[in-house]
């Protein structure tokens, strides 16, 4: 795990969360507003994405949904 500086992207608020060592995004909430958001780090630079904003493959439910999905086939 390492830790990463983000903004909520609700209401701006900064805070350190806890970030895994591979690039899968994660969920978190804001300490502040409470509201869900997710964290992607990237290459160069950390995504910080409102959940429904998000696209598949940076929402964690949903790529479980898809991992799981492929596993049928
Ligand atoms: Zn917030």
């Amino acid at each position: 795990m390492s830790t990463v500086t983000v903004n909520c992207p609700y209401c701006q608020e900064s805070m350190t969360v806890n970030q895994g060592d591979d690039y899968a995004p994660q969920f978190h909430a804001c300490r502040k507003c409470g509201r869900k958001f997710i964290v992607e780090r990237g290459a160069n630079r950390v995504k910080v994405m409102k959940e429904k904003e998000a696209p598949c493959m940076s929402n964690p439910d949903c790529r479980e949904i898809e991992t799981s999905a492929t596993c049928e086939e």
